[in-house]
């Protein structure tokens, strides 16, 4: 068994060839885009350095998409909703790129998010490409690992790109931090629910769908809309100079989708105007960076030899109260100052 994986890793390595991916991508071949992705999702070293190469080479024609963040709970129609409104998208001639951030699918081999046989429809347009989360790994890793996917789609030319989410933990936070507009999709009532955990998702939509609006939850729908326009006028606005938007929609029955993207266009013509888009964009990419240097410096850190063996004193001194966390924390840094460790040079 291990001869079969010895004789055949090389090889795979090597049929990544830059060039044509390069080329692939750039004239909208789905396969092409397809393995460069997988190349990107690759945690082995050597793969990193091409993946690098690649996105130097595409990055100039990055940029040009409206990318947009959707979360919900499960169950709440996120699915049917994408389905409905990339279909749209498709039909009115727009290249529709559909990701997934799915955190269950690293804690558990399950995952709620982008199976495939999810958006069947959707799937049968040729301008819709529809890619599942990546598997495993930590969230930073996933998040960079889509970050970059971003940049894939775009260079194919790809106009709008959809990055889903489901509303656990920080999958939210991370998908706010990588697209222009992000949208909450909730199910008709239960607005007293906006006092508690809703709060955090509701404060970084820049639209909210009540979805299912349809058949005998039409009013229910309406009041959930009036509850949510009511709770958001004791909000900061989720972009500067934006005021979100509450609408009502039937990812099922095919109502309201066509609204939902003209307040797209509405927003992403004002933060043009305003400047708010570009700013966005440019911040996301500072924080990108640093979120980058800051997970490399953690890791290192922690996977430091002297580290590890300090550390676990430490930690033994501080549980039997012998040593306060302040006088543990200098005791590391001290020692780890003969090391010429970065950020301690
Ligand atoms: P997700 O887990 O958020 O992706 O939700 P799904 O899209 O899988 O939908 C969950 C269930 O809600 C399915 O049975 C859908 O048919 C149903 N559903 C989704 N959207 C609507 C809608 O607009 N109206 C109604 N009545 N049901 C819907």
């Amino acid at each position: 068994m291990g001869k079969i994986t010895k004789t055949r890793h090389p090889s795979k390595i090597e049929q990544y060839n830059i060039e044509s991916l390069t080329k692939g991508i750039l004239s909208f071949d789905i396969p092409s885009l397809a393995r460069a992705i997988t190349l990107i999702e690759s945690n082995l070293e050597k793969h990193l350095g091409l993946s690098q190469t690649l996105l130097h080479r595409i990055l100039p024609f990055t940029g040009n998409s409206i990318r947009i963040g959707i979360t919900g709970a499960p169950g709440v129609g996120k699915s049917t909703f994408i389905e409905s409104f990339g279909t749209y998208l498709c039909e009115i001639g727009k290249k529709v790129a559909i990701l997934a951030i799915d955190p269950t699918s690293s804690v558990s081999k399950g995952s709620v998010l982008g199976d495939k046989t999810r958006m069947e429809r959707l799937s049968r347009y040729p301008n819709a490409f529809i890619r599942p989360s990546p598997s495993g790994g930590a969230l930073g890793g996933v998040a960079r690992k889509t970050r970059e996917t971003i940049l894939l789609c775009e260079a194919a030319g790809f106009d709008v790109i959809i990055v889903e989410t489901i509303g656990v933990g920080q999958s939210e936070i991370v998908v706010r931090s990588m697209v222009d507009f992000f949208l909450l999709l909730i199910p008709p009532g239960g607005g007293d629910e906006l006092q508690g955990f809703k709060k955090g998702s509701v404060e970084i939509a820049d639209a909210i769908i009540v979805n299912k609006a349809d058949g005998n939850n039409i009013h229910l729908a309406n009041i959930t809309k009036q509850e949510y326009l009511q709770a958001l006028r004791y909000l900061l606005p989720a972009t500067e100079g934006w005021t979100t938007a509450v609408l009502t929609a039937s990812a099922l029955e095919n109502l309201g989708i066509e609204d939902v993207w003209k307040i797209i266009q509405d927003f992403v013509d004002n933060t043009k105007n305003s400047g708010a888009f570009d700013r966005r964009r440019k911040e996301q990419s500072l924080n990108w960076m640093h979120l980058l240097l800051r997970d490399y410096i953690l890791d290192s850190f922690y996977r430091h030899s002297k580290v590890k063996a300090i550390l676990n004193e430490m930690e033994l001194d501080v549980l039997n109260g012998k040593i306060t966390p302040t006088a543990a924390f200098r005791k590391i840094i001290y020692s780890m100052k003969n090391e010429n460790f970065i950020g301690f040079e």
